[in-house]
């Protein structure tokens, strides 16, 4: 949904930050399409719900995916700071089309990006321009359905509170009923709680989950932390 306010804004910003690559510097550039590319390797699936395990993991329910485009650390790790904390709303954009340049995807899915929380201070949402990105680069539609039924009072409140298990029902399906194949979308990937969460809320309501990207994912041994025993779909 770009409004007339939308577009507004993002020429306003491109005054505010002039665009300036964060990795080469390179003037008028949000991202470079090589220096983005430069930060991705091809990473295997892994089962959403096993919590890191093989994909496909062999038990039948478990039918969603989990990919990411680099691990969180080093360059990878401080774009999603600028994403998050400075304002690069572009940079994000351009990441998402750098992950959608990585992978290929059906024509027949729709990219839904977890949502920012109530209380978040951000003008946008990561996970949406992430999103945006991709759906531009791989032709599909993106679809704001998820809604957070609980607030959290900052980002450092969410990543709290992923930590500690976020509970069942945390968000619901608002969004049309959809003939089409779900993809979530988020920045970051640390203990898959949140992405786990948004795929039971979704397929709850009769929509089938098939994967979920990041562009980036803590290092292994950080995953499942409390992923297996939390797990309610098996
Ligand atoms: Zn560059
Ligand atoms: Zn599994």
């Amino acid at each position: 949904m770009e409004t007339a306010a939308r577009q507004a804004w993002e020429i306003a910003s491109h005054f505010l930050w002039p665009s300036t690559c964060p990795i080469c510097g390179r003037i008028g550039s949000d991202g470079c399409p090589s220096c983005l590319d430069g930060l991705l390797l091809e990473m295997p699936k892994r089962c959403l719900w096993c919590g890191g395990g093989f994909f496909p993991c062999g038990i039948q329910s478990h039918t969603t995916f989990l990919r990411a485009g680099t691990w969180h650390e080093g360059y990878a790790r401080e774009l999603v700071h600028l994403v998050k904390y400075s304002g690069h709303r572009r940079l994000a954009f351009e990441m998402g089309r750098a992950l959608a340049r990585l992978y290929r995807e059906d024509s027949n899915v729709a990219l839904v990006p977890v949502p920012l929380h109530r209380g978040a201070s951000r003008s946008y949402n990561q996970a949406e321009r992430l999103a945006r990105g991709m759906s531009e680069e791989w032709g599909v539609p993106l679809v704001e359905g998820l809604t957070w039924k609980i607030a959290f009072p900052s980002q450092a409140g969410r990543n709290a509170f992923e930590r500690r298990a976020l509970p069942r029902g945390v968000f619901r399906w608002e969004g049309p009923r959809l003939e089409r194949d779900i993809l979530i979308v988020d920045d970051v990937c640390t203990t898959g709680m949140t992405l786990l969460r948004a795929a039971e809320a979704i397929r709850e309501a009769g929509i089938p989950v098939k994967g979920a990207y990041c562009w980036s994912v803590s290092p292994v041994e950080k995953l499942n932390v409390t992923w297996k025993e939390k797990t309610s779909v098996d």
